[in-house]
């Protein structure tokens, strides 16, 4: 190879990173110019982790070391399918990975599902995290009710927000909207429904541990709830994680609500049938269910019986979903880019060539941060592989400045790492005279004109 495989990793969450850290690493020279949609880096880690869980943030020194390589550009700001499509990045670069995520949420299907007051849990994460494209949303917690649809941590982290208090808000970078709104909440009742039983719940358990130690709220869960079929039952032998969460569970059962102003409480093989009201949510009518073992699974399966819960607001939290790029094979059924171990296929089963994925776009929206390390890492296997093997190599006219005049010719400002590492500084300072780790810029115009200043300053 005459010149350092040029790669575009398109998406800067864990996945991205990870992906752009193992290319880094590699035995042969690589560059790698990550392209992110949004002015700001980290992905979920800034604009999905809950705000009250500042270690889980701290995976992002590790970014900021990847980041600082040589042979690393960062383009904020710059949109696939907008700026550049799938086709210009294969032009412009030997190899792009894709790991942008997944950008929607699943829907439920019931009627009502719409209503104002029936919120996706994703919209309220991204209003409270400061995602520039959802703090025109006005979330009314001005109701006695809440109820939160699903059984995993982003369901947690939901119910746990909306239950803090305003001392346990403060000290986090919670947006001050949102710091100020959940402050003023009148909401006495949060309850979490999920389908199926306590030993198929999805969360782990030091997220459920947190809902039990909640200044302002406490933890009713109903004993009887906790009754496992034999099924259920046998398969806490071989999953630590439900068995962990089923003693936690039955330590909740065991308390006496001890008076706090909020109680949070957990339902299981309970589904939302229909959410009902006049102009804005006003209850939702939810079916029991019991679980029925189909094809080695035991899914949630309606009977008869049905009840109706006054609430003011329903946040449907029952997983994210991934959308494709034009140009890029995708499974509609699975919401990820159709892809063996990370090489992108095609309909025909065949490899497109230089083009790979990573992350939950790659394997759909499970896993903890960590899990996209080893995932990442895959995917650069595969590829390192591929130019070992003489199906992947650099070309002559695929440069870094090729890069920059595509992006001038079509008037794209990219929000370069020193924007990036400069916006973070202003935030940090911010927070710091406030005794909070960063107070976000929040809205694009706040954070493209701190981006062109520094671009004005190093020009
Ligand atoms: P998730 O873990 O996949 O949970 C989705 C939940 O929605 C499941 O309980 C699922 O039930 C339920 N569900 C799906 N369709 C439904 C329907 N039609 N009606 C009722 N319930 C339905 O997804 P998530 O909570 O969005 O989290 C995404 C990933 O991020 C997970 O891997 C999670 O662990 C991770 N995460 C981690 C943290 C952390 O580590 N602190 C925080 C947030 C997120 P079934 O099981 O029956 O399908």
């Amino acid at each position: 190879m005459s010149g350092p495989l040029r790669v575009a990793v398109v998406g800067s969450g864990p996945a991205g990173f990870y992906a752009a850290g193992a290319l880094l690493d590699a035995d042969i020279p690589v560059e790698v110019d990550m392209i992110e949609r949004l002015p700001t880096p980290w992905g979920l880690v800034r604009l999905g982790v809950a705000p009250d869980h500042p270690k889980l943030k701290t995976v992002s020194r590790a970014f900021e070391r990847i980041a600082s390589k040589p042979g690393f550009r960062f383009f904020g700001n710059v949109e696939v399918a907008r700026d550049l499509s799938p086709g210009d990045l294969t032009r412009l670069y030997d190899a792009v990975v894709y790991a942008f995520g997944a950008q929607t949420d699943r829907r439920l299907g019931i009627p009502g599902e719409d209503l104002p007051g029936s919120w996706s849990a994703t919209e309220f994460v991204a209003w409270y995290n400061g995602h520039p494209d959802f703090q025109e949303l006005e979330f009314d917690l001005d109701v006695e009710r809440a109820v939160v649809i699903g059984n995993g941590n982003v369901a947690l982290d939901v119910a746990r927000m909306l239950a803090l208090t305003p001392e346990e808000l403060a000290p986090t970078d919670t947006t001050d909207p949102a710091i100020d709104a959940i402050g003023r909440s009148t909401i006495k009742d949060i309850v979490v429904v999920g389908r199926r039983g306590p030993a198929q719940a999805s969360w782990t358990t030091q997220e459920l541990k947190e809902l039990g130690e909640l200044a302002g709220a406490d933890i009713v869960v109903d004993p009887a709830e906790l009754e496992l079929d034999p099924v259920s039952e046998a398969s806490l032998e071989d999953d630590t994680n439900s068995k962990r969460n089923m003693d936690v569970l039955r330590d909740f059962a065991a308390r006496e609500p001890t008076g706090k102003p909020v109680t949070v409480r957990l339902r299981f093989l309970t589904s939302p049938v229909a959410i009902h009201g006049e102009r804005r949510v006003e209850s939702v009518e939810l079916v029991r269910n019991k679980l029925e073992e189909q094809e080695g699974r035991l899914v949630a399966v309606p009977t008869s019986e049905r009840e109706t819960l006054e609430c003011g607001l329903v946040f449907r939290s029952v997983g994210y979903r991934g959308v494709g790029l034009p140009e890029l094979p995708f499974d509609e059924r699975r919401g990820t880019i159709r892809n063996e171990g990370g090489r992108v296929v095609a309909a025909d089963g065949t490899h497109v060539a230089s083009t790979y994925c990573a992350g939950w776009i790659k394997r759909g929206p499970t896993g903890i941060i960590g899990t996209n390390k080893k995932d990442a890492t895959e995917t650069v296997a595969q590829l390192l592989a591929d130019v070992e093997e003489g199906r992947l190599s650099h070309r002559d006219e695929v440069t870094a400045e090729e890069v920059d005049a595509v992006l001038a010719e079509r008037g794209v400002r990219p929000v370069i790492y020193a924007s990036w590492t400069s916006i973070d500084e202003l935030e940090r300072a911010a927070g710091e005279k406030v005794g909070r780790p960063r107070v976000k810029l929040r809205t694009w115009d706040e954070l493209l004109d701190a981006a062109e200043r520094v671009a004005a300053e190093t020009a």
